[in-house]
């Protein structure tokens, strides 16, 4: 059975960036959602058992295997996004992530500048992601509704939701207010730093 990831902080630590009102929606409801529809799906298939991220890379780019892909996926950059995120987060990382990002970006300010870009221009329901490509350079790149970078052969190290469940309580139509104070409040380094390895 998959289960719904408990979140690694309160409902209301994130505020006011992303309201406990917010979080008890997306969290209780969307999330648990997707969890609950892909316990059903997997019900008597060759995936039940199997590992979530076996069920996302087994299920990609299949028509027929359309809703066991979009559920799974959700739970996977659900699961990434939540620890994407922390109180106290945000503005610019140190170590090895602040070198990567002067390596591929040239400064924080261009990254900061291109994730915000790329992750608001996203059209429709999707994500916004920091990645590795195989060669360790970092990218960002967005994705629509499920769709997940790992499939294409990148790793994600950080990633923004901005399906408009993420942000609308709270902004409503301001989808650049939210990316750009997630960028600067909230992103959580230390994991992205444990995801570049
Ligand atoms: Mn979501």
């Amino acid at each position: 059975m998959f289960t719904l990831m408990a979140l690694p902080y309160a409902e209301n630590a994130l505020d006011p960036v992303i309201s406990a009102n917010t979080i008890g929606f997306h969290h209780g409801k969307h999330h648990k959602t997707y969890v609950d529809n892909l316990n059903n799906l997997v019900k008597g298939t060759d995936l039940e058992g199997k590992p979530l991220e076996d069920v996302v890379k087994a299920t990609a780019g299949k028509a027929d295997k359309a809703p066991l892909f979009n559920n799974s996926a959700q739970i996977w950059n659900h699961d990434f996004y939540w620890k994407s995120l922390k109180a106290g987060g945000g503005g610019a990382p140190g170590g090895k992530v602040a070198d990567a990002i002067k390596d591929s970006f040239g400064s924080f300010d261009e990254f900061r500048k291109q994730m915000s870009a790329t992750t608001v221009s996203q059209f429709g329901s999707g994500w916004g992601w920091l990645v590795a490509d195989a060669a360790g350079k970092l990218k960002i790149v967005k994705t629509g509704n499920a769709e997940v970078p790992l499939t294409q052969g990148l790793k994600p190290l950080l990633t923004i939701d901005v399906w408009e469940h993420a942000y609308y309580l709270d902004h409503q139509n301001r989808r650049a207010d939210y990316v750009n104070a997630v960028i600067d409040k909230l992103l959580n380094w230390e994991f992205a730093a444990a995801n570049l390895g």
